[in-house]
């Protein structure tokens, strides 16, 4: 019915003709007119486009071309609205197509681990995803070798984890599969020079993030695989998890498919450091760099460790002992958090009582109002999409991280960090300090 009403053109009142937020991935700021043909639509014209997408469609590859199609149209469109009834179809078929259409998801069933056969795969980097992924992979029985700086601190632990080790252009030359597991910011760097020399047609080159992709720090030659086995986890818990019979759910993607098998090898290597245990979702470079990036920023790292912070800083302000304030609003934070992961929120408010739910209710919102949150969020969404957060992180690199490390330096002495610490060590458990274990 939407559909039949936009196509007579109806006309939109005044006022509606700015561009929604979700076009402003095209570069289009928020506020200017939408861009609909030569000079945009102003008020009072009519238009049947804007309103048939959601802003899932509006951000996808699909609908990008199928907006250009309609640009180029555009005049001819504005005198026959017969070219509705062509046009619509097809947005129709990408709505479907993009919009409708469930995740894709993998199971073990649907993962071959024959497929690393043969393959000899490189670990590059040995730290949080590094030593889980190729511990993993070891166990799971493939052939692998870690591949880092000479001296590197990191050389004695892994061989004495049981791995061989060499140096990063060895590594890469050694392998069929170079998995690049060093920090996002010098990857490029170390590609260049020491992978890309070494890269041979028919090999394959991955990652755990699509950073350097997304934002076109590597370009990889055109005869290897390029695809993305990311976890949705810390790497010390994909090594746990991994070793408990588990795994943490990953993502896949291939953004390049030389050999034709990059899809299966990638679902394979993810078979192998145990995410298809707990579920693979197909998705893109593109949509896991955005995602991830806001995920950590917004919610994960970035809203936790501040929520966290503000309800400790709140009751020691108040005059609570900091030690009644960390277990409140820190430590319980892992136990709250364990039964929404194992059975949603509802599992939560069932294992609270009903005054903390109904309290719940009440000043969730207080705390976090909806409105304003949300639209600082897609603040914080729209320097991702349009690249201002990767410049900035390219840049902070660039000049000493002066910022970040000043940030760390007071973390570290924060009365939360210091507190915490005094009282994890007391703890039965305290002198556990290996992330390895840290998810149980
Ligand atoms: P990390 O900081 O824990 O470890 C990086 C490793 O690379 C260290 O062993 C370091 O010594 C080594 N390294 C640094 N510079 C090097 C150089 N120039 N040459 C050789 N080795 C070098 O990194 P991480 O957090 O495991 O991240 C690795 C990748 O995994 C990143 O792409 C990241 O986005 C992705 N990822 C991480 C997590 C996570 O939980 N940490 C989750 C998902 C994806
Ligand atoms: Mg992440």
């Amino acid at each position: 019915r939407r559909v039949q009403a936009s196509s007579r053109g109806e006309t939109l009142p005044q006022g509606q003709f700015t561009c929604p937020e979700e076009v402003q991935s095209q570069g289009v700021p928020a506020g200017s007119p939408i861009p609909w043909g030569k000079g945009g639509v102003q008020p009072g014209q009519s238009h049947t486009v804007s309103r048939l997408f959601p802003p899932r469609i509006a951000r996808c590859a699909a609908y990008k071309e199928f907006l250009r199609l309609y640009h180029s149209y555009h005049s001819f469109a504005r005198r026959c609205d017969m070219i509705g009834i062509i046009i619509l179809p097809i947005a129709a078929s990408y709505l479907i197509k993009e919009c409708f259409i469930m995740a894709k998801m993998y199971y073990e069933k649907d993962c071959e681990l024959s497929y690393l056969n043969g393959k000899k795969i490189a670990i590059i980097g040995y730290g949080s995803q590094g030593h889980a992924h190729a511990l993993n992979l070891k166990d799971s029985g493939c052939d692998v070798c870690v591949g880092l700086r000479q001296g590197s601190k990191n050389w004695a632990n892994a061989e004495k984890a049981g791995l061989t080790v060499k140096t990063v252009p060895e590594a890469a030359k050694w392998a069929d599969i170079v998995m690049i597991l060093i920090n996002d910011e010098v990857q490029a760097d170390v590609y260049k020079k020491d992978i890309a020399p070494y890269l041979e047609e028919g090999n394959a080159l991955a990652f755990a993030h699509g950073f350097n992709i997304r934002y076109q720090q590597i370009v990889p030659p055109a005869g290897v695989d390029v695809f993305m086995a990311a976890p949705k986890g810390p790497g010390h818990t994909v090594r746990s998890q991994y070793v408990n019979g588990k795994g943490v759910p990953c993502l896949v993607a291939v953004e390049q498919n030389a050999t034709g098998n990059a899809m299966k090898i990638a679902l394979a290597y993810i078979a192998g450091i145990g995410g298809a245990r707990a579920g693979v979702m197909e998705t893109t470079f593109h949509d896991e760099t955005e995602t991830d990036l806001f995920g950590e920023q917004a919610v994960l790292c970035g809203g936790v460790v501040d929520l966290m912070r503000c309800g400790f800083e709140t009751l020691v302000e108040a005059g609570y002992e900091p030690e009644n304030a960390y277990f409140e609003c820190i430590h319980e934070m892992k136990l709250i958090i364990d039964l929404i992961n194992k059975g949603g929120v509802g599992m939560m408010n069932y294992s609270i009582s009903d005054t903390a739910e109904y309290g719940e209710y009440v000043s969730g919102p207080r705390v976090l109002p909806y409105e304003e949150t949300k639209k600082n969020m897609r603040k914080v969404l729209d320097d991702i999409q349009d690249g201002t957060f990767a410049g900035k992180w390219i840049a902070e690199n660039k000049n000493g991280r002066t910022f970040f490390n000043s940030k760390r330096a007071n973390l570290a002495k924060h009365q939360m960090e210091i507190v915490g610490a005094e009282l994890r060590k007391n703890m039965l458990w305290g002198d556990d300090a290996d992330p390895d274990t840290a998810s149980n």
